[in-house]
């Protein structure tokens, strides 16, 4: 497997890990956007959101869920921005779903 967050998810690439659980590990940015820039990727490899169909309804659910929770765990009570660059259009450089937490500062819209 050739995929850079699979790998990361079995640990043979090192992360700062900030989160995990069964369906879903959350590890620090390597180039990070804001004070807080939190990853969150599933377990499982799901290449994009337009891979995605109703059988992931509840996994997709759940990395929205640990998002929050981790907004709450770092203290982002004034909000922050959850992205999920999706396929070519939409700016997705690696091709394992993930999330992106952002927070720490204001965020400015519309995205480039
Ligand atoms: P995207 O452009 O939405 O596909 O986001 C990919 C993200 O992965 C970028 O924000 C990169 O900084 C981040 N990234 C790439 N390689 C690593 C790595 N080894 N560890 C942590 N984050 C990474
Ligand atoms: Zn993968």
């Amino acid at each position: 497997m050739s995929c850079l967050f699979c790998k990361i998810v079995e640990g043979a690439i090192p992360s700062t890990p900030i989160y995990e659980d069964a369906l879903g590990y959350a590890f620090a940015d390597l180039h990070p956007q804001a004070p807080v820039h939190v990853l969150i990727v599933p377990r499982e490899h799901i290449p994009s959101m337009i891979d995605t169909d109703q059988s992931k309804q509840a996994l997709l659910g759940h990395l929205l869920w640990a998002a929050a929770e981790i907004a709450r765990n770092k203290g982002l009570s004034d909000g922050y921005r959850i992205v999920v660059n999706t396929g070519r259009d939409g700016g997705q450089t690696v091709d394992h779903l993930h999330l992106h937490l952002l927070g720490g500062r204001e965020m400015s819209w519309p995205p480039g």
